[in-house]
C-alpha cells in the first residue's frame, strides 16, 4: 500500500551476507543468492560501493606508501659510512705535507 518511496526514510537492516560476499568467503550459492537480491537491496549496493572504495583508497595509501617508503637502515649506514671516509680522507689530505 504504501510501498512507494517509503522504504528509503526506514533504516533497512544491512544483510549479514555482505562482507562476506566482499570478501569471497560467501559459498558460491549464497554468493549467487546475494547477487540476486542486490537490485532491490539499496543498503547492500552502497555499502559494497564503500567497501570498494575502502579497498581502492587502502591499495592507493599502500602504493604510495612502497614508493615513498623511508630509507632502510642500511642506507643511513651507508651514508653514514661514505661521509665518514670522506672525513677521514680529508683529514689524511689535509695531515700530509
Ligand atoms: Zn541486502
Amino acid at each position: 500500500m504504501v510501498d512507494d518511496g517509503q522504504r528509503e526514510a526506514a533504516p533497512a537492516a544491512l544483510c549479514p551476507d555482505v562482507y562476506l560476499f566482499h570478501d569471497e568467503e560467501l559459498p558460491p550459492e549464497r554468493a549467487a543468492a546475494f547477487v540476486a537480491h542486490l537490485p532491490g537491496c539499496g543498503r547492500c549496493r552502497s555499502e559494497l560501493r564503500w567497501l570498494a572504495e575502502m579497498d581502492a583508497q587502502a591499495a592507493r595509501v599502500l602504493g604510495i606508501g612502497r614508493e615513498s617508503a623511508p630509507m632502510p637502515p642500511i642506507v643511513w649506514l651507508l651514508l653514514i659510512l661514505l661521509v665518514l671516509q670522506v672525513l677521514l680522507v680529508a683529514l689524511f689530505i689535509r695531515g700530509s705535507p
